[in-house]
C-alpha cells in the first residue's frame, strides 16, 4: 500500500496515501477547523448586532421617541432627583431593559430613563456587577419613572 507521511506540523506517523492526516491529527484539525467557523460565525452576528443598533440610532422613531423620553423627563436627570434632590440635565437617555435584551422594549417610553453621562455609568457598572443587582437596578429605575409620573400627573 502506497503510504505518506501526517501533513501535521512534527508527526513522522505514515498514513494510507489517501488520507492528509493520521486519526489523531484528522480528530485534531476538525476541531480546529470547527473552532474557526464558531469563531468567525460569531464575528458575523456581533458585526450584524452592530450594524442593527447603529441604524436604529439614526432612526426616526427612535430620535421621536428619545425627545419624548427627554420631554417627559422635564430634561432632567430624574434619577438624581429623587437620590439627591438635585435638579442636574440629562444627557443620555438609557433603555432600562437593553435592547439586546428585548429587541421590542425599543421604543417603550416606560423603558426609558434621561440620566446624565456620570450615572449612565454607574446604572451599566450595576448591570454588570451580577444579574440580581441587574434586575434589583432594573426595577428601581422603573419605580423612579412611575413616581415621577405620579408626583408630576404625566399621563403619558
Ligand atoms: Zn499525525
Ligand atoms: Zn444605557
Amino acid at each position: 500500500m502506497l503510504m505518506r507521511i501526517c501533513r501535521w506540523h512534527g508527526c513522522n506517523k505514515l498514513v494510507s496515501h489517501e488520507e492528509v492526516y493520521c486519526d489523531k491529527h484528522k480528530q485534531m484539525y476538525i476541531e480546529y477547523k470547527h473552532k474557526q467557523h464558531k469563531a468567525r460565525d460569531n464575528m458575523i452576528r456581533h458585526d450584524k448586532d452592530e450594524y442593527k443598533l447603529k441604524k436604529f440610532y439614526k432612526s426616526i422613531p427612535w430620535i421621536r421617541c428619545r425627545l419624548s423620553v427627554i420631554r417627559r423627563c422635564m430634561y432632567m436627570d430624574i434619577l438624581e432627583l429623587y437620590n439627591t434632590g438635585r435638579i442636574v440635565e440629562g444627557y443620555t437617555v438609557h433603555h432600562i431593559i437593553e435592547l439586546r435584551d428585548d429587541w421590542t422594549k425599543r421604543l417603550d417610553i416606560d423603558n426609558l430613563i434621561y440620566l446624565t453621562e456620570s450615572n449612565h455609568r454607574k446604572v451599566h457598572t450595576l448591570y454588570d456587577k451580577d444579574k440580581e443587582t441587574k434586575l434589583k437596578t432594573q426595577r428601581m429605575l422603573i419605580e423612579i419613572i412611575k413616581k415621577f409620573k405620579t408626583d408630576y400627573s404625566i399621563q403619558s
